[in-house]
């Protein structure tokens, strides 16, 4: 790009980001109070699937199958509970874009203030001790080094563009705070309901939630955490994850989040 192309490309953001900034500070206390937050639709993104298998063990376990396999697990739980409307942005053992995971979630039937939304994958490592449960919401910037490595991999079939995360990061502020609050139930709570280690404490700044530019945490409306379920370049936990039963137990604990965070909220 021309450096006066850039240029201007730079000054539009800032006046928008000037503009955002002050209709969000101003408009806070009235538009964001009436809006609220109330949990009526649940987005699953089972990550990867088709010819995108994501990571895949020396013995050929893929994450493709295990986050479908969950995901489903989590729709079934949350369904019998006919508390929300479930969505998955894929059923069966199919390809899909990010974008088209994306556009599926910001669908107008999937209002930003009333749906979350899951993006449930597994990890990998080249050293095989590794193992342990993360969890991502949006940022611009990658809290630590080995979440920027994981954000290329899962963000592998879409370019990042730096400008559009400036805009979509002043967009999200809105509702930040329940992307925060639900990414803290799910992590604290699985990592005790499932007994796993909990890998986002040494990692993240305020020992919490982590933050990194991942494609869908990025262009989603609604509130949205992207969970690394487990890793499975290590031996033991890639054995639980492949078992019914611990998928089960995955499903259930998210299912406990899930309803931890909507009554935590606001009345
Ligand atoms: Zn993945």
């Amino acid at each position: 790009m021309q450096f006066l192309t850039r240029l201007k490309l730079l000054i539009t953001v800032l006046i928008l980001s000037f503009a955002l900034f002050r209709q969000e500070t101003v408009g806070e206390d009235t538009s964001q109070l009436s809006t609220g937050f109330s949990l009526k639709y649940i987005v699953i993104d089972p990550g990867h699937g088709g010819r995108d298998p994501g990571c895949v063990s020396q013995s050929g376990v893929k994450e493709k199958d295990i986050t479908l396999s969950v995901s489903r697990k989590l729709a079934e739980v949350l369904r019998q509970k006919n508390e929300y409307e479930v969505f998955l942005t894929r059923a069966d053992d199919r390809f899909m874009s990010l974008r088209q995971r994306v556009a599926f979630a910001n669908q107008e039937s999937f209002p930003p203030n009333q749906s979350i939304f899951l993006s449930l994958h597994c990890n990998s490592f080249k050293d095989q001790r590794i193992h342990g449960m993360e969890s991502f919401k949006f940022d611009l910037d990658a809290t630590d080094e080995l979440a920027a490595e994981l954000v290329e991999r899962e963000n592998a079939q879409e370019s990042v563009d730096k400008f559009d995360f400036m805009i979509i990061n002043l967009r999200k502020r809105g509702n930040e705070k329940y992307t925060e609050q639900v990414a803290r139930i799910l992590q604290k709570l699985l990592v005790k309901q499932l007994g796993v280690k909990n890998r986002n404490l040494h990692a993240s700044r305020n020992a919490g939630v982590r933050g990194a530019p991942f494609y869908v945490l990025a262009w989603t409306k609604m509130p949205s955490v992207l969970l690394e379920l487990g890793f499975i370049s290590n031996d033991a936990e890639r054995k639980k994850m492949t078992e019914e039963k611990y998928q089960d137990r995955i499903a259930s604990a998210l299912a406990k989040g899930i309803k931890k965070f909507d009554q935590q909220l606001p009345e």
